[in-house]
């Protein structure tokens, strides 16, 4: 039985965490949900799992009940003795301290919040490492390396070759989408998702973090991690070894498959989930990506390469400028022109956890002083 913890339990990967729950009853014993700010859900929930120990990072926001609030209650939450596992499914960088402080707790972390390696990947693995518990990726394409690389050693990598599915522009010229609308870019064509990373999906900067969160989590260099579109989103990525073979992991589209191997890993557990077989999509394709059209992928790689905390300002600045878009006061096509900016500007220092969050917080407000400039 695996005691765990849920940040984000009423976002999209939070409550399907739980349906995972639910359907594994002996293997998964929720101990601790957090949420944002929507007590309502997080209280109603509490009520199912018969969980006691709850969080809001609001807080003002309203709840049926005595919530402790803030930064030091999911703190508290996270390092208690009765926990085993803590999944991190918060939007963005908040979820980095958390993290910090469950693995140094000698926790178990299920990341589905990217941006955590994104900004801070350079501090978070020595950490992990030192901890001697596994970090295991619930997001689709990191859950598939990690599955192919199972028995190898590190040294036996040649490339990782992430599989993106385009988003619903792929194919678009810039002048296409010069006048698109949140409403359009909300439309993904195959995974179902939260609104920020259905937006980062369409810029395909969503590809470009986890091109960073792949370089952290699997310990190679940016330029041995490539991206191929394949909009049948069935392959959800590739490892080619040395020796010049590829192994991939195949089956649909489904955030529920990854939850449940990085809850129960190494163990493969019978589920209700359908079955993917090669004769349902047997016409599948893969084309490279234009990055033209999509720079987010080119800033991306160059963020890496420079390194410190240049990744950091690079993810604040899209989670700006992905959020403005959704508010309506950017265009489509000034996401990536403020982030390359906001690059631009950034004098780039060590990474610590003092200077992450302070670039975080420059980052964000550096973004919106040019976009409204
Ligand atoms: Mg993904």
């Amino acid at each position: 039985m695996k005691r765990v913890v849920v940040l984000g339990s009423t976002g999209s990967i939070g409550t399907q965490t739980l349906d995972i729950a639910r359907q594994l009853p002996d293997q998964i014993q929720i101990v601790g949900l957090a949420a944002h700010r929507q007590g309502d859900k997080l209280w109603e929930q509490a009520q199912e799992f018969g969980v006691r120990r709850l969080a809001l990072f609001d807080a003002d926001a309203p709840a049926p009940g005595p919530i402790p609030r803030g930064m030091s209650a999911i703190l508290d939450l996270v390092t208690g003795p009765e926990v085993d596992a803590v999944v991190v499914s918060v939007a963005g960088v908040i979820g980095l301290q958390p993290t910090l402080a469950a693995i140094d707790a000698g926790k178990q972390i299920c990341l589905a919040s990217k941006e955590v390696l994104v900004a801070a990947g350079e501090i978070v693995m020595p950490r992990v490492r030192a901890s001697g518990q596994p970090m295991t990726p619930i997001d689709s394409e990191h859950s598939a390396i990690f599955q192919c690389l199972l028995g190898s050693s590190r040294d036996d990598v040649a490339r990782l070759i992430l599989t993106a599915s385009g988003g619903p522009f792929r194919g678009k010229s810039r002048s296409e989408l010069e006048s698109i609308s949140p409403q359009q870019a909300l439309n993904h064509p195959t995974w179902n998702m939260g609104g920020k990373i259905t937006i980062d999906s369409a810029t395909l900067m969503n590809k470009g973090l986890e091109m960073i969160e792949a370089m952290w989590l699997f310990e190679v260099s940016i330029d041995q991690v490539d991206v191929v579109l394949h909009p049948q989103s069935i392959v959800h990525s590739f490892v080619e070894f040395q020796d010049g073979s590829v192994l991939g992991q195949l089956g649909w589209p489904n955030m529920r498959l990854p939850i449940q191997f990085a809850l129960v890993y190494p163990q493969r557990l019978t589920n209700q989930l359908p079955r993917w077989s090669p004769l349902e999509t047997p016409n599948l394709t893969f084309e490279a990506p234009d990055p033209e059209t999509f720079r987010s992928l080119v800033l991306a790689r160059e963020a890496a390469r420079i390194g410190q905390t240049m990744p950091c300002a690079l993810n604040a600045a899209n989670e700006w400028a992905a959020n403005a878009f959704l508010r309506g006061e950017i265009r489509f096509l000034q996401i990536p022109e403020v982030v390359e900016r906001v690059m631009w500007a950034h004098q780039p220092v060590a990474a610590s956890l003092e200077s992450l969050l302070e670039v975080d917080q420059w980052a964000r407000r550096e973004a919106e002083s040019l976009a409204m400039a």
